[in-house]
């Protein structure tokens, strides 16, 4: 087996967290200390969304648009990391209520798909599994946390352009939800058979 590439992750620390020596090397996914043998695996974080369906045929799913890097101006999904101990429907919950003041009921979440993810924050790439679920909504939210969301925007599935979307994951989620929308036989992209 040839080993792991290195995570960037890894080349975030510039000393050992043990010891403090410079310059721990890159093993994969490990920052590792060749003095102290300290060693710190970067392990992918847990990310946890919701695509919240509108009323409509198709229907108009929830997207915000992000007001902050990464990805600031672009279309994203509400959700958010996993804390720990806590599951992805929690924290899928959790971040319901926080950036929209969104209280879903307690039916469970469908879910949608896993979506593996890199997200970029200060100077540190990290790389997430993200963990998609949908849920209806009646109406769009009144409020929204202004510290992260420029906007709610109400989206068409079949016409959002893939350059709208903040990440990877995203358009790997809005294709997963086209491809269960659509019937088996159907060969028009916006021909929306009854949902499953
Ligand atoms: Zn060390």
């Amino acid at each position: 087996m040839s080993p792991a590439p290195a995570d960037p992750a890894v080349r975030a620390f510039r000393h050992c967290g043990g010891c403090g020596r410079p310059g721990p090397r890159a093993e994969g996914t490990a920052a590792v200390c060749g003095a102290c043998g300290w060693c710190f695996f970067t392990n992918v974080a847990a990310a946890a969304a919701v695509l919240l369906e509108l009323p409509g045929d198709p229907p108009r799913l929830l997207l915000v648009r992000r007001s902050r890097e990464p990805a600031a101006g672009r279309l994203g999904i509400p959700g958010g990391f996993v804390d720990a101990g806590e599951i992805a429907e929690a924290a899928a919950r959790r971040e319901l209520r926080e950036e929209l003041r969104l209280r879903l009921p307690p039916t469970p979440l469908r879910f949608l798909c896993t979506a593996s993810n890199a997200y970029p924050y200060r100077g540190v790439v990290y790389r997430t599994l993200d963990t998609v679920f949908t849920a209806p909504l009646a109406a769009v939210p009144r409020w929204f946390d202004a510290a992260e969301i420029g906007a709610l925007v109400p989206t068409d599935p079949f016409a959002v352009g893939d350059d709208e979307l903040a990440f990877p994951a995203t358009r790997a989620a809005l294709a997963a939800w086209r491809a269960a929308r659509r019937p088996a036989s159907s060969t028009g992209p916006r021909t929306a058979g009854p949902k499953s």
